[in-house]
């Protein structure tokens, strides 16, 4: 079965501990071993810097995570660049991707963006929680949404096949940017309907996300799921069942949030569990939404080009 996870914080983690392998010994979550133990076949690393720092110390520590991507995560034998075609047949080595989570450090320099393309990011997100040149994030009141350098980043990311990642963006920012992306995704989030939270997904959401061929990436994060520290994977079915009740999943997978979470579900704390998860899932649910949400789904995504033009 294709195993996805559209995000974890695995980079930053290693910048922050002072860790830089990314064998058995490093101190993340999400490193060589724990992936191929999970059998995961595709990996999204998330680039992140704390938007409370300086601009420029927050560019370096871009620079300083995307080098860590190159230099040690696709260094590692058993990991590849993801193909930009994800065949049927399950990949040999794990796919890994490279995004940005907020980047309002480099607000609508274009030329910092092509810098960050030709370093290999082919996902980003224009904001973390905060309100920024961009647009404002999930912290923020209705008030303020996508800014005209927002759009203008936006425009460059449908010229460049860069997929724009709408976690942590607040609802206005999400709707104004749904109506000019060509490409939208919400790569770690859960839903609304079961906990009331500013990063969770309303059902007006999840229905323009199916409208436009999106992709939801439920998150392992317990306080999204149920408002507490604490969660099981019964917590992550209810998520799943009230997509499959909204006609959602055929659009859903997993974003983990490995490494940038202070709490983990019971019995999913690394990438190595998903076999586990998986086993027991099965029990539960269709063998075909199963593999929709673990991978598949994404996988679809992925192979599509220019989504919306399709919807
Ligand atoms: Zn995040």
């Amino acid at each position: 079965m294709f195993i996805a996870d559209m995000h974890c914080d695995a980079l930053s983690k290693m910048i922050q501990s002072g860790n830089l392998t990314f064998g058995t010994s490093s101190s993340a979550a999400v490193h060589a071993g724990t992936l191929q133990a999970g059998g995961i076949h595709l990996q999204n690393f998330a680039v992140f810097a704390n938007p409370k720092k300086s601009w420029k110390k927050q560019r370096q520590e871009v620079w300083d995570q995307m080098k860590l991507f190159h230099k040690k995560v696709l260094a590692s034998p058993t990991i590849q660049t993801t193909a930009s075609h994800l065949p049927e047949k399950l990949p040999s080595h794990t796919q890994a991707l490279l995004s940005l989570e907020g980047g309002g450090m480099f607000a609508d320099d274009l030329n910092a963006w092509e810098d960050l393309k030709r370093n290999g990011i082919v996902m980003a997100s224009l904001t973390w929680n905060e309100k920024n040149s961009l647009a404002a994030g999930s912290s923020h009141s209705n008030k303020h949404g996508l800014t005209q350098a927002g759009k203008r980043v936006i425009a460059w990311m449908n010229k460049n096949d860069i997929i724009l990642d709408a976690a942590h963006l607040n609802e206005k920012s999400f709707w104004e940017a749904l109506n000019v992306s060509n490409r939208m995704v919400v790569s770690h989030a859960n839903v609304k309907g079961i906990y009331n939270h500013p990063r969770n997904l309303s059902d007006n959401q999840l229905t323009a996300l199916v409208d436009k061929n999106s992709f939801i990436g439920l998150t392992f994060y317990p306080f999204f799921m149920n408002g507490t520290s604490e969660a099981d994977y019964a917590d992550l079915a209810r998520q799943i069942e009230y997509l499959g009740k909204k006609g959602v999943w055929h659009i859903a997978g997993f974003g983990s949030d490995f490494d940038g979470i202070d709490h983990t579900v019971k019995g999913l704390t690394n990438p190595s569990d998903f076999p586990r998860l998986i086993e027991w899932l099965l029990k539960r649910f269709d063998e075909d939404i199963v593999k929709g949400i673990c991978g598949e789904n994404f996988r679809r995504f992925w192979n599509k080009k220019n989504i919306s033009n399709e919807a």
